[in-house]
């Protein structure tokens, strides 16, 4: 995960850390590096620009400058600044305040990792707040959906709503919300439907889904491995529904982290989990603290 980011920022500050004194020029330069590498890890320019402005005029003052470890406390600023970027101090959590079944509903493109996240999710809310959980797919369009999620259920111990086919999604939201209420379920999380592209019939669904469910959460879930296009389509998403958060799939696999570090400060929705593999268990609440340490070693 950001080794590449990792690496490259590793190199900037083991300059820094090196020189026993900073002139203010020392630091410019190390801040051109750090430009360059969140450039090339494909983080927006906005969000670039911004970081770098900020560590710059907090790291050339005379209180760092002139302190005994100016190269450690560059370093610092830099880690605050990232753990802001990321999304703050604070870790978000699913909002589970509300009467029961409480609805999280599941949005974004197919082949982001929806359905898989839903599993993993449903999982998480088992087994580490002890609710019951209940599943359902609205995924109409592709044959196999409903049947994937069924099968993930039983992989991970949590109920589906059984197929009915021919079905439409909002029929099968509504279907959903009634058997929550009968059984008692704690959380349901509603899988809609993915289309290759954002698409307005996607968008029509995804707020009739929504209209008639009220969900809690509405989570977007992007593949962090398409870097910038995933903070598009969280902007395209967060126009048209109410999005609570996002979860980043396939962080895994990034070795650059552009859309974690663009996409709180781009379309200021939090990322609220991390898939981190393909294993039901490879779910991380995302937290900005842990996730700026590793980036910086
Ligand atoms: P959907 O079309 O958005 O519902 O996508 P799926 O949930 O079917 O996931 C597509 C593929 O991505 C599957 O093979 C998943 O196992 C895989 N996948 C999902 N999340 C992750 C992740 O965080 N890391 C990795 N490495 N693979 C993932």
């Amino acid at each position: 995960m950001f080794d590449s980011l990792s690496d490259r920022l590793g190199g900037v500050f083991d300059k820094l850390r090196g020189r026993g004194a900073l002139k203010e020029q020392d630091v410019r330069d190390a801040m051109r590096e750090v430009r360059i590498a969140l450039l090339e890890a494909d983080v927006a320019l906005p969000v670039v620009r911004r970081f770098v402005d900020q560590v710059t005029e907090k790291a050339v003052g005379q209180d760092v400058l002139r302190s005994v470890t100016p190269g450690q406390q560059v370093i610092k600023i830099v880690n605050d600044a990232l753990i802001e970027t990321l999304g703050g101090d604070t870790t978000p959590e699913l909002d589970l305040n509300a009467t029961p079944p409480i609805v999280i509903m599941m949005v974004g493109l197919q082949g982001s990792g929806k359905t898989t996240s839903t599993a993993k999710i449903a999982k998480l809310l088992k087994e580490k707040h002890g609710k019951k959980a209940m599943m359902a797919s609205l995924d109409v369009n592709r044959p196999a959906a409903q049947e994937q999620l069924k099968v993930l259920g039983e992989q991970v111990g949590v109920a589906t709503l059984p197929i009915i086919a021919g079905q439409q999604p909002t029929e099968i939201a509504t279907r959903a919300l009634q058997s929550a209420k009968l059984q008692a379920v704690d959380v349901l999380l509603l899988d809609t439907a993915g289309r290759l592209h954002v698409d307005q019939q996607l968008m029509d669904e995804m707020k009739a889904v929504s209209a008639i469910s009220t969900p809690r959460e509405v989570l977007l879930v992007v593949d962090s491995l398409t870097g910038q296009d995933a903070v598009n389509v969280a902007q395209s998403f967060a126009g048209q529904v109410d999005l609570t958060g996002v979860v980043l799939t396939r962080m895994d696999g990034d070795a650059r982290g552009g859309a974690a570090l663009s996409m709180r400060a781009v379309t200021g929705k939090p990322i609220k989990f991390a898939g981190t593999g393909e294993k039901l268990d490879a779910i991380e609440v995302f937290q900005p603290a842990r996730v700026a340490n590793r980036i910086l070693g």
